[in-house]
């Protein structure tokens, strides 16, 4: 990759909140936007965090309600949908459009093959940021190191977080170009721990060690292996739905028969940990490092608990 700037934060929310900021000096320094008159577009369903920002950005009730006044210069458009995106960036106030590849906290939705590639042209098309939240995605999760890798693209910038501290430190990474990230100058951001050496030095060797250990191939192979023993034995009346890609799963629960918070309950009473992330979808994120008799033993897990609620 040619991203070579970056600026190492704590909380993935930060390093959002910097690529929100860097997309607005951007647009105005670099795209002439008239002062303050910048906009970001975000996805609805989209979750970046807790901060004011990211709240102001948030579709869901949940993040936002009762955190008001929100920041204005926010807009959000559909997920997956090319020509919403493209009406949108007509406007010349856009500086930035920031996504998810596969939206981790919204059930882990894949966007339809050629999204990325398409976000990635009509960004360049009407000279507006790219911002890829790769906080979940990223660091091989979804078995590539990146996700946007699946379909061979770059965006301006990239949003690391979550593993990239290697499951021991919060770390986390926005990433640019030097003609984007030079629009960041001595003194106009920071914080008192952003760049520390140890923050910095386990980024680094995450990164070492996802490559040395070949963590996204496992996570691909292991992916396929989960999704295929899911599809070809639940009953497809209670999970209507088996959906990811490498260790970034999801499983939707017909509601007629459980929420999904209950069935996360059972799971972990039989040893397994998942989360819900709506009411009806179980999210499964298990480390990178997992074996397939260990992925096939959560598989089984999994498959006995839901089957078993009918
Ligand atoms: N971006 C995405 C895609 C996330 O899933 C999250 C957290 O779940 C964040 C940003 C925020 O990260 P943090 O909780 O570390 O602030």
């Amino acid at each position: 990759m040619n991203i070579h700037n970056r600026i190492y934060e704590f909380p993935g929310v930060e390093a959002c909140e910097t690529a929100v900021k860097i997309a607005r000096k951007w647009g105005y320094y670099t795209k002439k936007i008239a002062k303050n008159e910048a906009k970001v577009l975000f996805v609805t369903n989209n979750f970046w965090g807790r901060s004011i920002a990211a709240c102001s950005a948030s579709t869901d009730p949940e993040c936002f309600e009762g955190y008001g006044p929100f920041l204005p210069g926010f807009q959000c458009i559909p997920f997956d949908d090319l020509t919403a995106l493209e009406i949108a960036l007509q406007d010349p106030q856009v500086c930035g459009f920031m996504v998810e590849p596969i939206q981790g906290e919204n059930g882990v939705v894949v966007p339809s093959e050629g999204y990325l590639k398409g976000v990635r042209s009509l960004c360049s098309k009407y000279n507006v940021l790219w911002i890829a939240d790769e906080v979940q995605t990223g660091m091989g999760r979804t078995g590539k190191r990146l996700a946007v890798d699946y379909e061979d693209v770059l965006p301006d910038i990239l949003v690391l977080g979550k593993s990239l501290g290697g499951g021991v430190y919060p770390v986390s990474g926005c990433l640019a170009n030097d003609s984007v990230m030079s629009v960041i100058t001595p003194g106009t951001h920071g914080s008192t721990f952003g760049g520390n050496p140890l923050g910095s030095k386990v980024g680094m060797k995450t990164i070492e060690i996802l490559q040395e250990e070949n963590l996204a191939e496992n996570s691909y192979k292991m992916g396929q292996i989960f999704r295929q023993a899911l599809d070809d034995r639940l009953d497809k009346k209670i999970a209507i739905n088996v959906r990811g890609k490498g260790l970034l799963n999801a499983v939707v629960i017909n509601r007629n028969y459980a929420q999904a918070r209950d069935v996360c309950i059972k799971l972990k009473e039989r040893g397994l940990i998942s989360k819900q992330t709506r009411e009806d979808i179980i999210r499964f994120s298990p480390p990178l490092v997992i074996n397939e008799e260990q992925i096939r033993e959560s598989a089984e897990i999994i498959i006995n608990t839901i089957n078993g609620l009918m």
